[in-house]
């Protein structure tokens, strides 16, 4: 499977001696259809690199040294057992990796807390769609994409709203182009920058960012005002429409226009043709999610897809495009500070004693810190010591000198990866890991589906899979975690996660199974809430626009949105090292509006400096009509130019996902 985005594609790697050699795509294959991307096709010679972490190692006088594993792993239990007995297990934090299988998300969920005693585990699904499990779950009863991949080339309406599908789901967005081409389906656009997908667009709305909820309660006033609801499904299977229907009455589509700064024209026009497709499909990212607002954003997705009766059958659906190749399979088995694998609550005292039944052990029953969380609490010197497992935080938070300070101000910090990326710099013990290629172990992709992906080469020197290493640290802390492979930790989940209760390898051999998959027996699910919502009544929430926490002044009179493009991928530490994508975008970029770059005196190419209240970066202008006058756009792989130096660390109230789509910035010439 291939280890970039969350389309999870299938792929074949061709090794020899030892070394990867090419990839070609699997032919037969139900996600991508012998397809791949530019990322799947030339971005697997990272595995290869001089950079891979071969050995353990330990921090001296500021230095890094080799160890061998028995010494860096004693190191690492006798630091956690001391900053347990010192502190309390919830001085220590851990965050797991969407990077990671779903075996090793499981492992390392259950080390936090039943080997160290803490519920204080997260990973980056909170950068990016924890605001859906939350919204989803909340309006739905389920917090994952509805539909499946291949039902998007059937819709007869697409709206992508907050997705730069073609760059960030290279496959989906093929997808959605056929569906227009070839199959004559209207595509809605709504990006504050032009992107691939408005050159498809029968509308295409450019509002400013951080306006999302008062543009869906626009739509939402013009299908109410014209009579587009669907009555029959509004009345039968939802609750609280009265309340959004009077919350949306106030969105005129003038009154939005003057938000958004779409013209009322295309409001009205989106909204006709959403609402009269028989199946129409949304399809989002992280140009929703990653709001303070971000839950209510995906609120407001719900609203429109409920209104108009587009869920529960083929091609319709709220559909949230995950970003990273596990992120759903590291949400769906516990790596998150509320639940337990499967969304069974750390609250729910029947839950906790299941869980403590089956682990052997007593858990904690208060819900753990988040990413961001834990990062503010490292800063105040209440949390101790991070475990942190194929995440770097160091590129991918928001406001990256606090989060340096942070981890700096650590007593002990251990990084689990691939390579030394700018976190493991600053770990007291740095372990050396295996990659995807490395391995055998389970992937979820976005539209739930959990795929196998199978061991081609040995890890480089002492590198070794993830699993195995936590598990060894737990036996060093007194608790046992033992299992001769991931087959084994695949039944242990089918046993405590419902959803994955049918899951086991010999089924999940050749395309899979989508969950939910109840037992040996279930097929699996392809599109979700078909006659029921998983919470019974699919539950409308009145949603009000409220302006982001910073907004362009004087001082910083220009919008910064960040965002992914298509050669690279996340925090960049695989594709900066996989040459023919680093080659062909050897370094970052801020995208500026030709009127803003003319009255700055900045020319295209030019180095600038682009500062917020929070930092600075230098970095290459480009000129370009991709945004708006008033926005500019650097996207967040390049750590020499990070974006999120910049960003702004306010959270959303419910999901806690920070605010990294708006700040305010300012450009100068250097
Ligand atoms: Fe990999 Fe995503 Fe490209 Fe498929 S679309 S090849 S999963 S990066």
């Amino acid at each position: 499977m291939c280890p970039f985005c969350g389309c999870g594609c299938n792929l074949i790697l061709n090794s020899k001696d030892g070394q990867l050699v090419k990839v070609t795509p699997q032919k037969g294959t139900i996600v991508n259809q012998g397809s791949l991307c530019v990322k799947g096709s030339f971005g697997y010679d990272f595995v290869n690199h001089k950079d891979r972490l071969t050995s353990p190692l330990i921090k001296e006088n500021g230095a890094f040294r080799e160890a061998s594993w028995e010494e860096a792993l004693s190191l690492v239990a006798s630091k956690l057992a001391d900053t347990k007995s010192k502190y309390g297990a919830d001085s220590i934090g851990g965050l797991s990796s969407a990077k990671c299988t779903n075996e090793e998300n499981y492992i390392f969920q259950k080390f936090m807390r039943a080997a160290i005693g803490t519920n204080n585990v997260d990973h980056c699904a909170r950068l990016c769609h924890a605001s859906t499990v939350a919204g989803l779950a909340a309006a739905f009863g389920s917090g994952a994409m509805t539909n499946s991949i291949a039902e998007v080339e059937y819709a007869d309406v697409i709206f992508a709203i907050g997705s730069n599908t073609t760059d960030s789901h290279p496959i989906i967005g093929i997808g959605v182009i056929k569906a227009v081409r070839e199959n004559g389906a209207k595509l809605i656009v709504a990006d504050p920058r032009k992107i691939r997908l408005t050159e498809y667009a029968d509308v295409w709305m450019r509002q400013k960012p951080g306006t999302d909820v008062a543009l869906i309660n626009g739509l939402m006033n013009v299908i109410i005002s014209e009579g587009l609801e669907d009555k029959d499904f509004i009345a039968n299977r939802t609750e609280g429409y009265e309340d959004v229907k009077q919350a949306v009455a106030e969105y005129s589509p003038d009154k939005v226009s003057e938000i958004t700064g779409i013209p009322k024209e295309d409001i009205i026009s989106a909204a006709r043709i959403y609402a009269k497709a028989d199946r129409a499909s949304i399809l989002y990212s992280m140009g929703i999610t990653q709001h303070v607002a971000g839950t209510d954003n995906v609120k407001s997705m719900a609203n429109l897809a409920m209104l108009t009766g587009n869920i529960g059958r083929e091609s319709t659906g709220v559909n949230p495009l995950r970003g990273q190749n596990n992120v759903q399979g590291a949400c769906d088995l516990g790596a998150l500070p509320n639940v337990y694998p499967g969304y069974q609550k750390v609250v729910d005292d029947a839950a906790r004693a299941k869980f403590e039944k089956a682990w052997d052990v007593k858990l904690d029953n208060k819900v753990g810190l988040t990413v961001v969380e834990m990062i503010k609490a490292a800063y105040a010197g209440k949390v101790k010591a991070l475990y942190i497992m194929g995440e770097n935080p160091m590129v991918s938070d928001p406001d990256l000198n606090k989060v340096e300070k942070a981890l700096e101000s650590l007593d002990f910090l251990v990084v689990q990866d691939i390579f030394l990326t700018p976190t493991a710099k600053l770990a007291d013990v740095v372990l050396p890991a295996a990659s995807f290629a490395e391995h055998e172990g389970t992937f979820t992709n976005t539209e739930r589906r959990v795929q196998r992906l199978y061991k081609a080469i040995d890890a480089p020197g002492d590198a070794r899979e993830d699993w195995r290493i936590v598990c060894d640290i737990a036996g060093r802390l007194g608790y046992q975690m033992s299992y001769d492979c991931p087959a084994d930790i695949m039944d242990e989940i089918a046993l405590v996660t419902p959803i994955y209760g049918g899951m086991g390898y010999e089924r999940l051999n050749g395309v899979g199974l989508q969950w939910p998959c109840l037992d040996k027996s279930h097929p699996g699910t392809k599109f979700l809430h078909q006659d029921k919502f998983a919470r019974g009544l699919g539950k409308f929430f009145p949603v009000e626009f409220k302006a982001p926490p910073e907004w362009p002044d004087a001082e910083y009179p220009l919008i910064l949105t960040t965002g992914r493009m298509l050669f690279h991928f996340h925090t960049g530490s695989m594709t900066r090292r996989a040459k023919a994508l680093d080659e062909h975008i050897p370094e970052g970029m801020v995208e500026l509006n030709p009127a803003d770059a003319k009255r700055l005196g900045i020319t295209h190419n030019e180095r600038v400096k682009v500062s917020s209240r929070r930092g600075e970066i230098s970095i290459k202008a480009q000129v370009t009509d991709k945004v708006g006058e008033g926005v500019v756009f650097i996207p967040f792989h390049f750590a020499e130019s990070a974006a999120n130096t910049l960003t702004i660390a306010e959270l959303d109230p419910v999901a806690k996902i920070p605010e990294l789509k708006v700040c305010a910035v300012k450009l100068e010439r250097i």
